[in-house]
């Protein structure tokens, strides 16, 4: 074949892009956004005045090695710097791991409903996807192991696990990767891990500094609460921070997210009030909705999943059209392979309230 344009890469055209959750809802008076995991707390203050003091100095290139944020970062969790490398959000890290790992042909593995971001990384490197089965909607350590074979180079799992809310707990992490080959990247994406309040839960980075095969991700995006600004750190073996350091982009986190990252770190209080937030009406929600006879999958992350019979006109779908005409946007997990469920994530009291109420209008067939 001789095209006479450009052609990508194979895998590259395999890749559906990502459809992030919807932000509006036409015709309703006032719209509340549950549908992308943000926090109803905003970012700590101190962020946003740090942010706001960046605007001075927007001419000057940001500092290349986030060298104060990872010293930030590394005092909070009592973690050496050098092991640490920040990024555009941790998308921009999980795609930076794959690129530096995965080679054309090589496989990479995640479960049924993991998160979409790791399908397209591996596309995007080359590599082809391994999906594994799930069991009760949670990662099954047995299946995972099972489908490694001598091409698998990476395996994801987001513990707790978007959009699901299950998390594996600490021995079940150990025996996946007692089990992995040594030379397998086992990536552990803890977006939600300030969240877990569970005895048996640990967030990875013991294990991270233990061996040099996993790497640990975390965000500025969930707790934080500072989406929109693209902070996301690594934690990991010198060796894998030096590959992610020679292909990453050299000024990839910007200077006024360095600023209020480093504000954010700080903030502990901030954190700690989020974490009772969530704990307060996450486990509102789960009582109230399940009250109503829907069922609410158990979760530890700052979202619910709500599951809904396929029978039309009670289906997740009609809910969604049904709780959009009030405002209230939640997240479709069709492309999860959720068709019958909808994600909500835990809001302030105000919208908590309405879907509540507007569920159990719903199921009572009310308009
Ligand atoms: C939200 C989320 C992230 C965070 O992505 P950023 O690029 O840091 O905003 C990562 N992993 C999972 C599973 C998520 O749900």
């Amino acid at each position: 074949m001789n095209p006479n344009r450009p052609v990508p890469r194979h895998s590259v055209m395999e890749i559906e892009a990502y459809v992030p959750g919807k932000s509006g809802a036409p015709g309703a008076m006032k719209v509340y956004k549950l549908s992308s995991n943000e926090t109803p707390l905003g970012p700590s203050p101190k962020a946003i005045a740090a942010f706001r003091e960046a605007a001075g100095s927007l001419e000057l290139y940001p500092d290349g090695s986030a060298t104060r944020l990872r010293a930030a970062i590394g005092e909070r969790h009592g973690l050496d710097p050098e092991r640490i490398v920040c990024g555009n959000g941790s998308d921009d890290l999980l795609h930076l791991i794959a690129s530096a790992f995965v080679g054309e042909g090589d496989e990479g593995v995640f479960t049924e409903h993991g998160f979409l971001v790791y399908r397209i990384a591996i596309l995007a490197a080359g590599g082809v996807p391994v999906v594994v089965p799930e069991t009760n909607l949670t990662a099954d350590v047995d299946a995972i192991l099972a489908a490694v074979t001598p091409r698998t180079k990476i395996v994801f799992i987001a513990n707790p696990n978007n959009p699901t809310g299950t998390y594996l707990p600490l021995a079940e992490v150990k025996r996946l990767h007692a089990g992995l080959p040594s030379h397998v990247v086992l990536v552990l994406d803890h977006a939600y891990a300030e969240y877990v309040t569970r005895e048996d839960y640990s967030n990875g980075l013991e294990l991270a500094t233990e061996y040099p095969n996993v790497v640990v991700t975390h965000t500025f995006s969930k707790i934080h609460g500072l989406a929109s600004l693209r902070i996301g750190w690594a934690y990991g073996h010198p060796e894998v921070c030096d590959a992610l350091n020679r292909i990453r982009g050299p000024f990839n986190v910007n200077g006024a997210a360095l600023e209020a990252g480093i504000a954010a770190v700080g903030d502990v209080e901030h954190v700690n009030a989020a974490i009772a937030h969530n704990d307060r009406w996450r486990s509102w929600l789960e009582t109230e909705i399940g009250k109503l006879g829907l069922k609410v999958t158990p979760s530890v992350g700052n979202f619910v999943l709500i599951h809904f019979p396929p029978t039309p006109g009670k289906s997740a779908g009609d809910a969604d059209a049904f709780l959009s005409s009030r405002g209230l946007v939640l997240r479709r997990v069709t492309s999860y392979g959720l068709p019958n469920a909808l994600r909500m994530t835990v809001g302030a009291e105000e919208p908590n309230r309405l879907v509540v109420q507007a569920l159990a209008d719903f199921v009572a067939g009310k308009a």
